[in-house]
């Protein structure tokens, strides 16, 4: 993030705020919206392979309870600090409310960069953490969830952790591997419901989705995922990227050939035959539809002039500030909000942590006819709101969540 640029919490708040004007939410709602409902910042001590003493820093912050339990994602990240947490902990309000599954909102993370881990002190380090935060975890009170840099192994060593004080508690995380009460369908949820989305939108807007030519940046558990999904689909994938940059090719890359890349420690760049592009040069691509499945705030004044696409389809958590975002509508490039695209995770997750608690399996064709179901209603309430006041479809997601939230606590007696 370069200076002057807004934080994560100022640019997820001015897009509340331009939604709570729109719907003309009262002052005490607004301040109670507004704000987190609980904030915790934990000590992580770990004792790495080395012998060295590592002290991190780890934080969940429980935005709003008033529809569900906390819902939300747990993330290993350099930049995950209270700023960042607290933003996405909101987004997870308005994301499970827009999709209207009975959760709350929160997340969670540490502040560490896991890449040259190895799997003992991973596991030290989130035992250790989910110890610390496990009085305000609960299968009704707050369910954790795979994010950036977490995956299902991570959520077994967590549910084992809960599981050792409480009893036998797979509800208390989703995103589990299959073997521990994990939903078939759920890895895939993110990137299938992404697809969805775009396949909804598509139909809607009149765009022949078997000629466009899509941009994926990232390539892990959602951009990955989105990609299988288009290919499914016989839809052209012209780029992709991770951590160490990507690879482009006008006509559309090998996409089944890549999918080995996702499940290894290999990097896309290392696939031979296709002109090789930075993670920016991947955002300003000559395509249709631009993912961006990795990291947030990576659409912002520097470059959404630049950029090509005529559809954005945020994958990724807030990968558009507030700047990135008013030009890229004055441009009129229509931009699916995260809250929206991404959405299949957490619906996903829905599925499994119900079928925990009934102790019951679905199969994998029942999870993707209810998820496309969900993702393909949602996409219609926000398109239909959004053409009938004449806005983008984020402010029309931003509304539709606030209302239904607002209307829970004021039931509920919040204010
Ligand atoms: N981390 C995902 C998200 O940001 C999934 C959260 C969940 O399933 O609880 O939506």
């Amino acid at each position: 993030m370069g200076t002057g640029e807004p934080s994560p919490l100022e640019s997820v708040n001015a897009f509340f705020d331009e939604a709570a004007d729109l719907i003309h939410l009262r002052d005490e709602m607004y301040a109670v919206l507004k704000t987190s409902y609980r904030e915790i910042q934990v000590q992580v001590p770990v004792r790495m392979d080395n012998g060295d003493l590592s002290v991190f820093t780890g934080y969940r912050v429980q935005h709003n309870g008033a529809r569900g339990p906390y819902k939300g994602g747990i993330r290993y990240h350099p930049a995950a600090d209270l700023d960042e947490v607290r933003a996405l902990a909101s987004l997870m309000t308005w994301k499970t409310a827009l999709v209207d599954i009975p959760f709350g909102g929160a997340k969670g993370g540490i502040t560490v960069d896991p890449t040259d881990m190895s799997a003992h002190e991973l596991e030290t380090m989130t035992r250790r953490f989910t110890n610390a935060i496990g009085h305000v975890l609960g299968v009704n009170r707050d369910i954790p969830a795979p994010d950036v840099n977490t995956n299902a192994q991570v959520m077994a060593w967590m549910m084992d952790a809960y599981s050792a004080g409480h009893g036998y508690t797979p509800a208390i995380v989703t995103g589990k591997p299959l073997d521990l009460g994990g939903a078939p369908g759920r890895e895939a949820a993110t990137g299938r419901g992404v697809v969805y989305v775009l396949e909804a939108a598509c139909k809607r807007w009149g765009v022949d989705l078997s000629t466009a030519r899509v941009a994926i940046q990232g390539f892990g558990n959602v951009g990955s995922w989105v990609a299988r999904a288009l290919h499914e689909q016989h839809v052209r994938v012209v780029a992709v990227s991770d951590a160490r940059g990507g690879i482009y090719r006008s006509d559309g890359l090998d996409v089944a050939a890549l999918e080995d890349i996702a499940t290894s420690r290999r990097s896309v760049v290392e696939v031979a035959g296709y002109d090789q592009i930075t993670n920016d040069e991947l955002i300003e691509c000559d395509c249709d539809v631009l993912v961006p499945a990795a990291l947030g705030d990576v659409i912002t004044q520097r470059n959404a002039d630049r950029v090509r696409a005529t559809i954005l389809l945020e994958a990724a958590n807030h990968p558009t500030d507030t700047a990135g975002d008013k030009i890229l509508n004055e441009r009129g490039v229509r931009i699916v909000p995260d809250v929206l695209a991404n959405a299949g995770g957490v619906t996903g997750s829905y599925f499994e942590w119900a079928q925990n608690i009934q102790q019951f399996k679905w199969k994998e064709g029942r999870f993707n006819d209810e998820l496309r179901d969900v993702m393909t209603r949602s996409f219609d309430a926000v398109a239909d709101f959004a053409e009938s006041r004449r806005i983008p479809l984020r402010p029309a997601a931003f509304a539709i969540a606030i209302e239904r939230v607002a209307r829970a606590s004021k039931m509920r007696g919040y204010i």
